[in-house]
């Protein structure tokens, strides 16, 4: 039995969830009237991303409710947002995809808009936070992050940190296959599409609950970014280090002539140190970087299982 044109899943909208429990009932009482006005054929694709609270029961209780539209990826851990929305790109079924936190930060009602964009011909439309709602740390570290990735990655974008995002099906079939392991989901999108484009989207605070977000896991994340899409900070560090060279080998000539012309002295000593321990830090920050750099080589090499899907549930479509 082949599906009729008209039966074809048109939208696919994906959405991770890690402790959200105060936030699906809204979620779900915001979305679906939404999605049902589209009048396209739709899905939404829940991934549980090894909450610990009632957030998985919620998943299932709506999927009893729509199992004509909803469905629900079970992971058996935390493996992160970015992982949860992979897994949820693997199996959509839609031609547009779009993606959204469960956290209402991003207002289910711009949806509209993003896909009025994509009807116009883009392959890929970023949303930008107008009038971000978040602390003053997260808004200033993001507005800096995002300084460094426009000098560092050609990935141009206003906001990288805004998941309300939509894409053509070709571009997630893109990142399906990259199999990208540390990865950051905007920015991979938008270097495999032809014609992107930005609206701007309403953002509101968290509904409930607090960021997921700790602030190593948010280094973590632009640590993927910066190093995930460019290898300018291994050039730079480079350059730098051939700059250090140059000048300590300035300075070991400097010392030889005096200690040969001018005889021993101990009163520079810790000049001496100082600059000793100066290039030290410099080799340990050099080190780190290309470990970083090695890691990630040997996390693609090593291929080893990304996350574990506990179950699945949903319709066949
Ligand atoms: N999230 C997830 N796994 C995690 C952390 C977050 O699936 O390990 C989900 C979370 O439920 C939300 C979205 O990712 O839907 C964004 O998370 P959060 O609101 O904590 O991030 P922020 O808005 O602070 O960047
Ligand atoms: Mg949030």
């Amino acid at each position: 039995m082949s599906a009729s044109p008209a039966d074809l899943v048109r939208v696919s909208v994906v959405i991770p969830v890690y402790n959200e429990e105060l936030n699906l009932p809204v979620l779900f009482a915001r979305l679906y009237p939404v999605l049902d006005a589209l009048g396209r054929r739709y899905e939404v694709i829940f991934t549980n991303d090894g909450s610990a609270d009632r957030s998985i029961e919620l998943l299932r209780a709506q999927h009893a409710a729509r199992p004509d539209v909803t469905r629900v990826i079970d992971f058996n851990a935390n493996y992160g947002q970015h992982m949860a929305i992979m897994a949820a790109f693997e199996r959509v079924r839609g031609e547009i995809i779009v993606t959204l936190d469960a956290d209402l930060q991003n207002p289910p009602e711009e949806i509209p808009n993003l896909l009025a964009k994509i009807d116009a011909g883009h392959d890929y439309v970023g949303g930008y936070r107008l009038n971000r709602q978040d602390s003053f740390f997260r808004t200033y570290a993001s507005r800096l992050i995002n300084y460094v990735r426009e000098h560092t990655t050609n990935i141009e974008m206003t906001d990288q940190g805004c998941m309300l995002r939509a894409y053509r099906r070709p571009i997630i079939d893109a990142i399906v296959q990259s199999g990208a392991i540390n990865t950051f989901i905007p920015a991979l999108a938008y270097s495999f599409s032809g014609n992107p484009a930005e609206v701007g989207v309403k953002h509101e605070e968290r509904h409930a609950g607090a960021s997921n977000y700790s602030f190593y896991q948010l280094i973590r994340l632009n640590f993927d970014l910066i190093t995930g899409f460019s290898l300018a900070p291994l050039q730079y560090f480079t350059m730098f280090a051939m700059a250090c060279s140059a000048g300590s080998f300035l300075l070991v000539l400097i010392i030889a002539y005096r200690r040969i012309f001018l005889g021993a002295e101990a009163e520079g000593l810790f000049t001496l140190f100082g600059i000793l321990f100066f290039l030290i830090s410099v080799t340990m920050v050099g080190i780190g970087l290309i470990g970083e750099y090695v890691g990630r080589t040997y996390q693609v090499v090593r291929a080893r299982q990304r996350y574990h899907v506990r179950s699945i549930l949903e319709t066949k479509g």
